[in-house]
């Protein structure tokens, strides 16, 4: 089994990082928080207390990291992967970052000897725990088939979309169609309870027609409960929103539905909301539609 050093323990991290060792890697872990460090122990996996610790001996390192700065951070520099991991590795980043961030990360890789795929997720954190998972890379083909056992554990729709980057800008699709689908749900909760409709049975008979979606499948009982746990933060869809409004202008796709959400999406954090799951958007909704938002 090849050697994994994992970095970013999170909120998918973690599950990931759990799934390899489930399924027999040996995985050597960093991340900021000490509690995660523990519960990676308590799964079988080694802590390490620095970058380079992790992933000197690594056959493969995987990261898991918020945004494009934190995995500069992780990436480059005298304590980075780069400056660490053997020659000859597979640096597999996993982030959601720009196109432009994973196309240098390949060169620079390429430069140090270091094999590099973009491979960002889609599925939220039960799919991270389910090891059912979406995973879109971008890079080399015979890399990607080296790396498909270890994406086979952690997902069950693998694709190359292309060269260095692609992984990236698939990933962006789907954070606008994303976006889009919550504000649409959550505003046909809103039209629904001001309608005086009862909100369960209606939304049964949506999930099961057209209308039916795995973000009103996966959003349902948030919708319902109004409760909001992350899940996948508002901070960080703001962050996606930013990366496909950029690279679709970079392109000249016009992208209305989705810059009308980015906007929503930012008026919710800048109401204090960024910490919530993005199924949060319902609280923007209720505002909106003057209501005090409930939970
Ligand atoms: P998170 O904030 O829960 O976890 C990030 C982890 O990275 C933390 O444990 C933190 O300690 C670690 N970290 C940050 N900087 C570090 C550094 N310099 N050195 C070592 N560790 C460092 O985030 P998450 O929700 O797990 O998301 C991770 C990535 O996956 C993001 O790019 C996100 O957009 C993407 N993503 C998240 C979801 C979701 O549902 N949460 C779904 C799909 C994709």
């Amino acid at each position: 089994m090849p050697t994994i050093a994992w970095i970013g323990l999170g909120i998918m991290g973690l599950p990931m990082a759990r799934n390899l060792l489930k399924a027999g890697y040996p995985v050597t872990g960093h991340t900021l928080e000490p509690e995660k460090l523990e519960q990676l122990a308590a799964a079988g996996g080694t802590p390490a207390t620095s970058v380079p610790d992790a992933v000197r001996h690594a056959d493969i390192v995987v990261t898991m990291l918020p945004a494009d700065p934190d995995l500069e951070a992780v990436a480059y520099g005298d304590t980075g992967v780069l400056a660490h991991a053997r020659p000859g590795a597979l640096f597999i980043d996993m982030s959601t970052v720009t196109p432009r961030t994973s196309i240098s990360l390949a060169r620079q890789g390429q430069r140090q000897g270091i094999r590099v795929l973009d491979a960002p997720v889609s599925g939220g954190e039960a799919g991270a725990v389910e090891g059912t998972l979406s995973v879109m890379v971008g890079g080399e083909q015979e890399d990607f088939d080296a790396a498909r056992p270890l994406f086979d554990v952690l997902g069950t729709t693998v694709v190359r979309c292309g060269a260095h980057g692609a992984g990236q800008t698939v990933k962006a699709a789907n954070q606008l169609i994303v976006a889009v689908t919550i504000q649409a749900c959550a505003e046909a909760v809103v039209f629904l309870e001001k309608s005086g409709v009862d909100l369960p049975a209606a939304l049964d008979v949506l999930g099961g027609g057209l209308a039916g979606s795995a973000v009103l499948g996966r959003k349902r009982e948030n919708f319902l409960r109004r409760s909001y746990p992350p899940g996948f933060r508002i901070d960080l869809h703001h962050k996606d929103m930013g990366i496909v409004t950029a690279a679709a202008r970079e392109v000249g796709a016009a992208v209305p539905l989705g810059s009308l959400a980015a906007s929503l999406v930012a008026a919710a954090r800048a109401q204090g909301d960024g910490g919530l799951d993005h199924s949060a958007l319902l609280r923007g909704v209720e505002r909106l539609s003057g209501l005090t938002p409930k939970g």
